[in-house]
């Protein structure tokens, strides 16, 4: 629904604001108008140039099908919220808002927060000082994200409001809640998430360039040896590119193994959590008359 008009003097002072104070848009105020409505009447201003360039606005850069298919994955899949992937920095470059309402526009996200979103409703005075006093006795310990539940309100409002009668949690009662607790572990996940995804685009990159390589060498009159890795059965060549290689000094010269399984397969076993590192990750075998002049 459209607010009320934009007053003469309400413009002057947002063009005051941005031009003179040089204000963020946290901070511009314009009694009666919210930020939203603040931030689209800037932009108006900027268009038609009145504010000199003193705020240029942002491009707009288009999402792209991989971030779009990320997104439904960490909102489905893992259940996070748009903070959060902001936060985490899951989708470089995009904001807290962006990504809420990427979210929006696809029907993604959590039903019941959305739910909640929609409902949420500024206290009137009355239900301000109530909610203030549960705060100062019976909801003084309670964690955050309880009574924002039971109250319908975001936990940052109710952390704002605690900020403000001076009554935050301490950090150890803070840090014993179950709230906490629960936050802690989806940031966890978050970050294997993350990583996970990292590590696996690292690898697809890695086998494209291997893949490269091997076309390179085998037109080479001096092509290494095919050498098969035991774990994904690719068939590389013995090069120091696509196997460990151990050299070890003995008194008839320098003895060389190449690892059975290939860099890519040793590495993935390396980072998988479930299996602690062995020495079965990196099985070596002495290579085929590989016993090279003494050094
Ligand atoms: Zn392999």
């Amino acid at each position: 629904m459209p607010g009320n008009r934009w007053t003469k003097p309400q413009i002057e002072s947002l063009v005051d604001q941005i031009v003179h104070l040089s204000k963020p848009l946290p901070e511009i105020d314009i009694p009666g108008k919210t930020r939203a409505a603040i931030n689209n009447q800037r932009k108006r201003l900027q268009r038609t140039g009145v504010l000199n360039g003193s705020f240029a606005g942002r491009e707009v850069k288009p999402w792209t099908f991989p971030e779009l298919k990320r997104l439904t994955a960490f909102t489905q899949d893992y259940n996070f919220s748009a903070s959060f992937i902001a936060q985490m920095g899951l989708l470089p470059g995009r904001t807290k808002d962006s990504i809420s309402k990427m979210m929006g526009r696809h029907g993604l996200g959590n039903p019941a927060i959305k739910e909640r979103a929609r409902r949420a409703c500024r206290f009137d005075a009355q239900r301000r000082d109530e909610f203030q006093r549960f705060l100062l006795a019976e909801g003084r310990l309670l964690p955050s994200m309880a009574i924002a539940r039971q109250w319908g309100l975001a936990q940052k409002t109710v952390t704002a409001y605690r900020r403000r009668l001076g009554i935050q949690l301490s950090w150890r009662e803070a840090r014993s809640s179950d709230g906490y607790r629960r936050q802690q572990r989806k940031r966890a996940a978050a970050f294997v998430a993350h990583t996970r995804e990292r590590w696996k685009r690292w690898r697809e990159r890695k086998k494209v360039a291997w893949e490269r390589l091997r076309q390179q060498l085998a037109q080479r009159p001096d092509c290494p040896a095919v050498r098969v890795c035991q774990a994904c059965g690719e068939q590389w060549y013995a090069a120091r590119e696509f196997y460990h290689v151990r050299t070890r000094r003995t008194p008839a010269g320098v003895k060389i193994s190449y690892c059975r399984i290939c860099r890519l397969c040793r590495a993935e076993r390396r980072r998988d959590p479930a299996t602690p590192p062995t020495a079965l990750d990196c099985p070596h075998e002495p290579a085929r008359g590989a016993i090279a002049a003494r050094a």
